[in-house]
């Protein structure tokens, strides 16, 4: 589905990122590991676009993607939720949702049909997958931070990607909403097929629901494979022992 190769990014000479590799296949969930700082969230922007990269490269499904711009990228079927959260306040959890899906299909600008009646069936699909559906008219400031992190991942599956990639989605969560979000995960990836790219902190969830995992190490890829093998690599352990010590 997805693969980097020896990417690279600085910032005002800061080396971000000095050598990210990650192979991502096609129906798995893959987690990139590291601690603060490591680049994860600045590798996740180079993939989807979001910031250009100094050098290397970044193929999704057999295309050159490396330094296209986001929409272009999205439209190729890639979605991602941010790590802060990313909806627009003003309108229904509904309105949320029916706008991505509207966007994706290209028919917000339908000129005959008010675009509030398009797509409403897809809409309320989305939102039961996410058991949404009870919260629809709600306004999304009204709703609780967990929900709101749930709609914004429904938002991004709106748009009906074939990889989905989520930045650290239970930051600040509690340990109910963490459960909800990685049941979540879980469901997409089981049911729906779902490819899933997301960095995370917590390392019980990411042994938990990842299938693949990538260690990054002051923006560079020092490990990639089985959650097993991860667990018990040297050069992974001496890393994190460094960062702890
Ligand atoms: P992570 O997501 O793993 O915590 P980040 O990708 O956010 O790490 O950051 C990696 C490093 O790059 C950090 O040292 C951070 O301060 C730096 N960095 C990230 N974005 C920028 C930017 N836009 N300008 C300058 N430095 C940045
Ligand atoms: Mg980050």
């Amino acid at each position: 589905m997805l693969q980097v190769k020896q990417l690279k990014k600085a910032f005002d000479g800061f080396q971000a990122i000095a050598d990210a590799n990650l192979s991502v296949p096609i129906g798995e969930v893959v987690a990139v590991i590291g601690p603060n700082g490591a680049g994860k969230s600045t590798l996740f922007n180079l993939i989807t676009g979001h910031l250009q990269a100094d050098s290397g490269h970044i193929q999704f499904q057999s295309q050159e993607i490396t330094n296209l711009a986001p929409y272009k990228i999205c439209h190729k079927g890639m979605a991602r939720s941010f790590q802060l959260i990313n909806i627009f306040s003003s309108l229904t959890v509904f309105e949320n949702v029916q706008t991505s899906v509207l966007a994706q299909q290209r028919l917000d600008r339908n000129f005959f049909t008010p675009s509030r009646r398009l797509l409403i069936d897809e809409t309320l699909e989305v939102l039961d997958i996410f058991g949404l559906l009870e919260l629809k008219d709600r306004s999304c400031t009204s709703l609780s931070y967990g929900d709101q992190k749930v709609l914004e991942i429904a938002i991004a599956l709106g748009s009906k990607p074939e990889l989905l990639l989520l930045d650290e989605p239970t930051a600040g969560m509690s340990s109910e909403e963490t459960r909800k979000i990685v049941n979540l995960i879980k469901k997409l990836s089981r049911e729906k097929g779902l490819t899933i790219l997301i960095t995370e902190h917590d390392m019980e969830l990411v042994f938990d629901v990842a299938q693949k995992i990538m260690v990054l190490h002051q923006g560079t890829t020092i490990a990639q494979g089985l959650p097993e093998d991860i667990r018990n690599d040297k050069s992974v352990q001496n890393a994190y022992l460094g960062e702890a010590g």
